[in-house]
């Protein structure tokens, strides 16, 4: 056949991936090819039901990927779902749309990303959104918005959920926490996330359907025809061509199509790799960018030694809070709660800041052991660590997520920890993607019990507040059997362990940091070491954010696209 040649090679049509091929194929001269795995979903009813959240897990648009077994959380394995398909986990995910606190932004700044902070990425949070502001009827259920945090004409539609027609509870939900300590926000987008809000999700308003990626960047746009798809094919690894002035050089990626049939597609400019946080950083060592030892193991020769690829692997752990209530509510609706330490530690925050300092130089040699050879050294996660305490304990940015959902006589509340400090890393153990080990390293370090624990404990007090109290019945889960009221923090924790699950949102194993920092990529994304590959995926984010990731990921790959196109 003829030969497959483009300017740009973008490695992953998903969340990341279709923003930065969309933003390039827009200068007329280029052409740009996108490899995706998955296909079109744009039909799949799994998908498109926005209140479909769940139906397509273990589906075949499901990666599903296993990690192994968790040490320190009971010792079973934990299952990291990604999607599989043009738009990526974004047409799996839960919809919402909430963003970071600004000092979390600023802190990647701050260690060493020039050009990286809150004020330069609020406008590409802008430029990637379209918003659909809240009707009346919305406004009158508890809605509440500032048109100056929110982008109108971007690709991305967000609105809220009609659900919220007729709900009766916000006002309950909100009052309630705002008993707590945890006071009503008008808009979390702006920068400040602390507070209960009514907050709005990935959704076209009009067709009722889920906003994903692909409805976004791609399908609007599919005539272009500078903008090329390929559809069910696999991204194997780079291949490179001459190194120049000691730098590799990235010639195009070997594809497998779903028939089997391995070729190159070629890149005359450069190949970016969107393929996910626990994707990319296989490819580069597939492609022979990594540590020359695990390179070695698997039978890859080595290309580009880069030690800390795959290393700094941060996730978070999500649990589920269940009891019933004494009646029926109808319109259930989009709630969030981010309290902060304070809210949740309340007087024992001093205390416990005390100790988590004390620890840190502890968490920190322990942290580095996990890395292979020690490559991310205690000194360098103490760095980081220290920053992450400083967000916590002075900052004071939101430390849980609260999801509370009535539903008939049932209140259903997930919650999950923000800023846990174990890391942990995914590596290649053949030239195959499928053989990679990966390990979050959940609940290693005793803070990351001691934040989920804490938050339980409110969520407890939360029921037995006013005025929700009135119309709680009783708790399901974990219940007063299985934790008794005056149960130890230890008991929490066991409960904690037993019942937790990934919250899917893996980010640093490419970090953007300097590289004597242990990054991965630069502040223009691109792979230490190479000339022309760069990575645009939730991997570059070298610490979590507090929001859930899609705002964020959309807004760095519309700068990652606007450095591209100013390096053209
Ligand atoms: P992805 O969107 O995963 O894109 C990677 C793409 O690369 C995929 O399309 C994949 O098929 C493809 N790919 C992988 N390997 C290859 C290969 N070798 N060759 C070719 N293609 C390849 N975030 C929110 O903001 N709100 C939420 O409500 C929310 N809920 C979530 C619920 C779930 C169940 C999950 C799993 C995540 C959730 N998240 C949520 C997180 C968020 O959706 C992800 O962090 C984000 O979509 C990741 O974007 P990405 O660009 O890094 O990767």
């Amino acid at each position: 056949g003829h030969e497959q040649r483009f300017d740009y090679i973008v490695v992953g049509g998903g969340t990341s991936g279709l923003v930065v091929a969309n933003r390039l194929s827009e200068l007329k001269n280029v052409s740009v090819a996108v490899i995706e795995a998955g296909g079109s979903v744009y039909n799949n009813v799994n998908v498109t039901n926005p209140n479909g959240y769940g139906l397509a897990f273990g589906s075949e648009i499901d990666w599903a990927y296993e990690t192994v077994d968790q040490t320190y959380a009971g010792g079973k394995p934990q299952t990291l779902r990604a999607g599989k398909a043009l738009g990526g986990t974004s047409t799996i995910n839960g919809l919402a749309y909430t963003r970071a606190q600004d000092v979390q932004i600023d802190a990647w700044e701050q260690v060493g990303n020039k050009g990286w902070n809150w004020n330069e990425l609020f406008k590409y949070y802008l430029k990637s959104e379209g918003v659909e502001a809240p009707t009346e009827q919305q406004v009158a259920d508890g809605v509440t918005y500032n048109p100056e945090f929110h982008g109108t004409t971007g690709p991305l539609k967000v609105g809220w959920k009609s659900e919220l027609v007729n709900s009766t509870v916000t006002d309950l939900v909100k009052d309630t926490w705002s008993n707590l300590g945890v006071q009503h926000n008008r808009d979390i987008a702006g920068g400040d996330m602390t507070g209960f809000n009514v907050f709005p999700s990935t959704l076209d308003t009009q067709l009722n359907v889920r906003e994903d990626a692909a409805r976004a960047y791609y399908f609007p746009y599919q005539n272009r025809t500078n903008y090329n798809v390929f559809l069910n094919t696999e991204a194997k690894k780079l291949v490179w061509a001459e190194d120049e002035a000691g730098e590799a050089v990235a010639s195009g990626v070997e594809v497998v199509s779903s028939n089997g049939q391995t070729r190159t597609i070629h890149a005359n400019k450069e190949v970016i790799l969107s393929a996910g946080a626990l994707m990319s950083s296989v490819l580069l060592e597939l492609s022979g960018v990594g540590n020359p030892d695990i390179l070695k193991a698997a039978g890859v020769p080595s290309k580009v030694e880069l030690k800390s690829v795959g290393e700094s692997l941060q996730d978070q752990t999500n649990n589920e809070y269940t009891g019933t209530a004494t009646k029926s509510f109808d319109g259930t609706s989009v709630f969030v709660a981010y309290p902060n330490v304070e809210d949740i530690l309340k007087n024992q925050t001093a205390a416990v800041a005390l100790d988590v300092k004390k620890k840190l130089a502890k968490y920190s040699q322990e942290t580095s052991k996990n890395s292979v050879d020690s490559v991310i050294s205690t000194e360098l996660v103490s760095s980081a660590f220290d920053v992450q305490y400083d967000l916590i304990f002075k900052h004071k940015v939101p430390l849980a997520e609260v999801l509370v959902t009535p539903s008939d006589t049932s209140f259903t509340v997930e919650f999950w920890s923000l800023l846990p400090f174990s890391r942990g890393n995914i590596h290649i153990t053949s030239a195959n993607s499928s053989s990679a080990k990966i390990n979050p390293n959940y609940f290693q370090l005793d803070w990351d019990a001691t934040e989920q624990v804490g938050t339980a404990k409110l969520i407890r007090e939360f029921f037995q507040t006013a005025p929700l109290n009135q119309y709680f019945a009783g708790e399901t889960s974990p219940g007063y059997d299985v934790i008794p009221k005056n149960a130890t923090d230890s008991q929490w924790a066991d409960w904690i362990k037993s019942g937790y699950r990934s919250n899917f949102h893996p980010v640093g194993t490419t970090s953007m940091l300097p590289k004597e920092r242990g990054g991965v990529v630069d502040t223009n994304l691109k792979v230490y070491g190479t000339k022309n590959v760069r990575v645009v995926d939730a991997g570059v984010l070298p610490f979590q954010v507090c929001g859930h990731l899609v705002s964020t990921l959309y807004a760095v790959a519309e700068k990652a696209a606007d450095i591209i196109k100013a390096s053209a």
